[in-house]
Protein backbone atom coordinates (compact mmCIF):
# COMPACT_ATOMS: atom_id res chain seq x y z
CA UNK A 1 0.00 0.00 0.00
CA UNK A 2 3.00 2.29 0.34
CA UNK A 3 4.06 1.94 -3.47
CA UNK A 4 0.39 3.21 -4.00
CA UNK A 5 0.53 6.64 -1.96
CA UNK A 6 3.73 7.60 -3.23
CA UNK A 7 2.17 7.06 -6.82
CA UNK A 8 -0.93 8.92 -6.06
CA UNK A 9 1.32 11.93 -4.16
CA UNK A 10 3.78 12.08 -7.35
CA UNK A 11 0.37 11.81 -9.61
CA UNK A 12 -0.55 15.14 -7.26
CA UNK A 13 2.83 16.93 -7.31
CA UNK A 14 3.25 16.60 -11.20
CA UNK A 15 -0.64 17.99 -10.87
CA UNK A 16 0.37 20.82 -8.77
CA UNK A 17 3.48 22.09 -11.18
CA UNK A 18 1.58 21.35 -14.49
CA UNK A 19 -0.85 23.91 -12.81
CA UNK A 20 1.30 26.87 -12.32
CA UNK A 21 2.91 25.96 -16.00
CA UNK A 22 -0.44 26.45 -17.08
CA UNK A 23 -1.36 30.07 -14.80
CA UNK A 24 2.20 31.27 -15.86
CA UNK A 25 1.74 30.61 -20.13
CA UNK A 26 -1.89 32.34 -19.48
CA UNK A 27 -0.58 35.36 -17.83
CA UNK A 28 3.00 35.77 -18.04
CA UNK A 29 2.67 39.39 -18.10
CA UNK A 30 1.34 39.30 -14.28
CA UNK A 31 4.61 37.64 -12.99
CA UNK A 32 6.63 40.90 -12.31
CA UNK A 33 3.70 42.31 -10.79
CA UNK A 34 3.21 45.25 -12.43
CA UNK A 35 0.17 46.75 -14.59
CA UNK A 36 0.09 45.68 -17.96
CA UNK A 37 0.25 48.85 -20.17
CA UNK A 38 1.20 48.93 -23.97
CA UNK A 39 1.67 52.09 -25.68
CA UNK A 40 -1.28 52.76 -28.13
CA UNK A 41 0.47 55.49 -30.09
CA UNK A 42 4.26 56.43 -31.03
CA UNK A 43 5.40 59.74 -31.09
CA UNK A 44 8.69 61.29 -32.39
CA UNK A 45 9.66 64.24 -30.54
CA UNK A 46 11.78 65.48 -33.35
CA UNK A 47 8.88 65.42 -36.12
CA UNK A 48 6.38 66.13 -33.11
CA UNK A 49 4.66 63.77 -35.44
CA UNK A 50 2.52 60.52 -33.47
CA UNK A 51 2.18 57.36 -35.12
CA UNK A 52 -0.13 53.61 -34.67
CA UNK A 53 2.15 51.31 -33.16
CA UNK A 54 1.80 49.32 -36.49
CA UNK A 55 3.00 52.13 -38.49
CA UNK A 56 5.89 51.72 -41.21
CA UNK A 57 7.57 54.90 -39.73
CA UNK A 58 7.56 54.14 -35.81
CA UNK A 59 10.88 52.20 -37.19
CA UNK A 60 12.34 55.07 -38.56
CA UNK A 61 11.97 57.01 -34.79
CA UNK A 62 15.45 57.03 -32.96
CA UNK A 63 14.79 55.46 -29.55
CA UNK A 64 15.70 58.82 -28.16
CA UNK A 65 13.02 60.85 -29.82
CA UNK A 66 11.00 57.90 -29.12
CA UNK A 67 7.53 58.90 -27.15
CA UNK A 68 4.44 56.86 -25.90
CA UNK A 69 1.26 57.31 -25.68
CA UNK A 70 -1.66 55.66 -24.61
CA UNK A 71 -4.28 58.31 -26.56
CA UNK A 72 -4.88 60.38 -29.35
CA UNK A 73 -5.96 63.04 -26.97
CA UNK A 74 -2.54 62.66 -24.90
CA UNK A 75 -0.56 62.81 -27.86
CA UNK A 76 -2.81 65.78 -29.23
CA UNK A 77 -2.54 67.09 -25.48
CA UNK A 78 0.86 66.99 -25.92
CA UNK A 79 1.63 69.13 -28.84
CA UNK A 80 1.78 66.63 -31.42
CA UNK A 81 0.32 65.69 -34.96
CA UNK A 82 -1.32 62.46 -35.95
CA UNK A 83 0.50 60.57 -39.24
CA UNK A 84 -0.83 61.63 -42.44
CA UNK A 85 0.22 58.03 -43.42
CA UNK A 86 -1.44 55.52 -40.75
CA UNK A 87 -4.06 58.59 -39.62
CA UNK A 88 -3.74 57.68 -35.62
CA UNK A 89 -7.45 58.11 -34.18
CA UNK A 90 -8.49 58.84 -38.13
CA UNK A 91 -11.19 56.16 -37.60
ZN1 LIG B 1 2.44 56.91 -39.16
Amino acid sequence: MRVTNTLLLLLLLTCLLLGSFACRTVAPDSENGEPRQQAKYIGCSSTMVFHRTDCRYCDTIKPENRVEFFSVEEALNAGYRPCKACKPGGD
